[in-house]
């Protein structure tokens, strides 16, 4: 089976190539907010989408044009891959994946991608990788890269810049080491209750950080804009941002490589994180009720990366031969794991579980997380209903269906 992977390494530009780089991801940004605001007009005055080859053109009499002829030096594929970066999230837009597409700002995910592999040269043995247009660059050779390059992306985070190597190489067909399931129940005081009862705590890596970030946007509001002692305040907000990022990914990798190796199937629920997050305050004509405690919950929800640990338990469980099945979550939190009674009052309290009819007691997120399992299991042997949940990459599922008769069968023992 073909293994996609990226690698990625913090860059060790000089300055010069530190500055070629900003500037070419500028000249991105700038090639993505105009073909965006070409979009806009075209579709105001009631022209069609554009598609790529159309704007791909428009870009060209862009390089070409007096007024913006610093586009010129920048490297054509980053540019055209832009544009593609931009009908993409159109395609999500319509597909109503996302929002709609907004104007790039500087500082935000600066990042250019190298997309023709037959332009980039790799020299591991010296830790130094060739990209069009910057010439040899230097990396932290921290890693072996493996399997064929497909594509580079430059991007910076912090001050740092880093470049992420995809590859594409031929793997054996993973089978699970593991023969357990799981079920897991995503929740705000436990991050994730497991079907056996152990649990993770919380991340509330923002949290904690969240009374210092605050001080440090203050003090940077008191300064005159652009001043040196404004670039100081900002750079320790962006050092601070860097560090919670780093700290909440630390803390998902941990826990989903653990959660995949040891089981050969698990279960979530097919949480609708999007519609969960989305804005409290509503609208003039329908404000939103309780919209600090909301807002709340939703900067919670975004905090804990509910949608980063489940991209990431997929795509580990399926390099490592497992399964995750994404079941459809309604009454998963109301349905007794011992008679089966479904009722609402069955919840006592946030955490607590007792059944009113045959008197079962359990923590209820791990009732949530046995129901999720045992769910899970309807869907794996005989197809229950899961068209509101498939799985986040319907491929990858595939192939990783072809192997999880053991984990089944396995799991049918388990429950
Ligand atoms: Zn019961």
């Amino acid at each position: 089976m073909q293994r996609l992977q990226a690698f990625k390494y913090e860059l060790r530009p000089d300055g010069q190539q530190a500055r070629q780089m900003a500037r070419f991801a500028g000249s991105c940004r700038f090639v993505f907010n105009k073909a965006l605001a070409l979009q806009k007009t075209n579709h105001e005055a009631g022209g069609k989408f554009i598609g790529y080859v159309a704007m791909a053109k428009e870009l060209t009499a862009w390089r070409n044009s007096s007024e913006t002829p610093w586009l010129k030096d920048a490297p054509v594929h980053p540019l055209q891959h832009a544009i593609k970066n931009l009908e993409r999230a159109y395609k999500n837009f319509f597909a109503k994946r996302a929002g709609f597409p907004r104007f790039a700002k500087k500082g935000q995910r600066d990042s250019l991608r190298y997309p023709d592999a037959k332009q980039i040269k790799l020299d591991q043995a010296n830790a130094r990788i060739f990209l069009p247009k910057l010439g040899w660059l230097r990396y932290r050779n921290s890693r072996d890269v493996l399997g064929t390059v497909r594509n580079a992306t430059v991007s910076l985070s912090g001050s740092r810049w880093f470049v992420s190597i995809q590859t594409e190489r031929e793997v054996e067909q993973p089978t699970s080491h593991s023969t357990s399931a799981v079920g897991i129940d995503m929740g705000l005081a436990r991050f994730a209750t497991m079907s056996d009862g152990s649990y993770l705590e919380p991340l509330w890596s923002f949290k904690k950080h969240e009374i210092r970030l605050r001080r440090y946007q203050r003090a940077m509001s008191r300064k005159t804009k652009f001043s040196n002692n404004w670039k100081k305040a900002k750079a320790k907000v962006q050092r601070l941002h860097t560090r919670i990022g780093n700290c909440r990914r630390d803390y998902l990798h941990k826990a989903t490589t653990t959660i995949s190796q040891n089981h050969a199937m698990v279960c979530i629920e097919d949480l609708q994180v999007r519609n969960m997050s989305k804005s409290a305050a509503g609208n003039a004509d329908k404000p939103g009720k309780s919209v600090r405690a909301k807002s709340g919950l939703n900067k919670a929800i975004l905090d804990q990366g509910w949608f980063e640990f489940r991209r990431q338990l997929d795509y580990k469980l399926a390099w490592a031969g497992g399964w995750l099945i994404a079941v459809p979550p309604h009454n998963t939190s109301r349905t007794c794991p011992a008679c089966g009674h479904i009722h609402a009052d069955n919840r006592k309290t946030q955490a607590k579980f007792a059944c009113v009819e045959c008197g079962h007691e359990d923590h209820a997120d791990v009732v949530g997380a046995i129901n999720i399992l045992a769910r899970g299991h309807r869907v794996a042997a005989c197809g229950e209903d899961v068209s509101r949940a498939k799985p986040a990459r319907a491929k990858r599922a595939a192939s990783a269906k072809q192997e999880p008769t053991e984990a089944i069968q396995a799991g049918f023992v388990h429950a």
